[in-house]
């Protein structure tokens, strides 16, 4: 008798880090299932590939109907589709751009989770493996929505997994620090910019870019995304990458007011 491989679902999995997961997935045994708003890729991959977007209800459905159609189980599944802003200050982003911020990297992991827990449930097993970010437990400035948002994602989570462990799902978070992806270049601009703040935006984009520049590569974050998947008994977080492990040791074990001026310092606040 063969044991079938288990069934994964990646969103966003067209570039970066999601792309770097369902490949290494795939290198691990997985059935693997990635996701774009653009649907399936002229080019060949190495994974099949579903139109979702997780902003859209039906969308959603849609596209785990159709992974239950072909594959009848879900067994894991990576909520990693999500976006940034360009740094700016928190009251220059309207409540329209904060509302489509948290639509995607919040609501759209409530979404998949809705949408994949009933068919995990009747299971009795699954993981449940959402990419948050080390803002999701450090508060940087200049990014707040962003951090609210990953913090949203880390609560959920944390909730969550108490929830469903009790049906044999586990609930784990990924916190990744800068990592070096088209997350940038695809990072919308804020859309009430304010003169007072453009001296800051420019210094704070340039600490972000220099940080961008020696990040470590999306396989590094995959490689984290594996060992949760695989551990028997898997964290509630796991940090991915030198920079995010640094900062959660910090978090974890220096003074409060150590990690709040290191913030000021690595930002270059006066
Ligand atoms: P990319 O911009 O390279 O990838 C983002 C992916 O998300 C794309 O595949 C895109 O697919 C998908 N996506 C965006 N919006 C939607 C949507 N509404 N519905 C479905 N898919 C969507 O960035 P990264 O790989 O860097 O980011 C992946 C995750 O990692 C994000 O959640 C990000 O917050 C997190 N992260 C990134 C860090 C970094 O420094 N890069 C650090 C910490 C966390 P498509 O456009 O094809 O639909």
């Amino acid at each position: 008798m063969t044991i079938p491989k288990p069934v994964a679902l990646v969103t966003g999995a067209s570039s970066g880090i999601g792309e770097a997961i369902a490949n290494k997935l795939v290198a691990a045994g997985y059935r693997v299932y990635g996701t774009s708003r653009r649907g399936a890729r002229a080019e060949r991959q190495a994974f099949a590939m579903l139109a979702l977007d997780v902003t859209d209800d039906a969308s959603v459905e849609a596209a785990v109907a159709e992974l239950l159609r072909l594959e009848g189980r879900i067994d894991l599944l990576i909520n990693n589709a999500g976006f940034g802003l360009a740094p700016a200050a928190a009251e220059e982003s309207s409540i329209e751009q904060a509302k489509a911020l948290l639509d995607t990297n919040f609501l759209g992991v409530v979404r998949m989770t809705r949408a994949v827990v009933p068919h995990m449930r009747r299971l009795g097993v699954g993981r449940i493996i959402n990419i948050g970010s080390i803002l999701g437990v450090v508060p940087v400035p200049y990014v707040a929505l962003y951090v609210a948002s990953k913090h949203a994602v880390d609560g959920y989570s944390q909730a969550l997994d108490h929830e469903l462990r009790t049906h044999g799902i586990r609930v784990v978070v990924i916190e990744p620090g800068y990592t070096k992806t088209a997350f940038e270049s695809n990072s919308f601009q804020a859309d009430a910019k304010l003169d007072l703040y453009e001296d800051i935006r420019v210094k704070v984009t340039k600490v972000v870019n220099q940080a961008m520049a020696s990040a470590e590569g999306p396989d590094v974050v995959a490689d984290v995304v594996l060992k949760a998947a695989r551990a028997d008994r898997p964290k509630l977080r796991y940090t991915a990458g030198k920079a995010a492990a640094q900062l959660q040791f910090m978090r974890r074990f220096a003074p409060a007011g150590l990690l709040d001026s290191g913030i000021r310092k690595a930002m270059q606040l006066a």
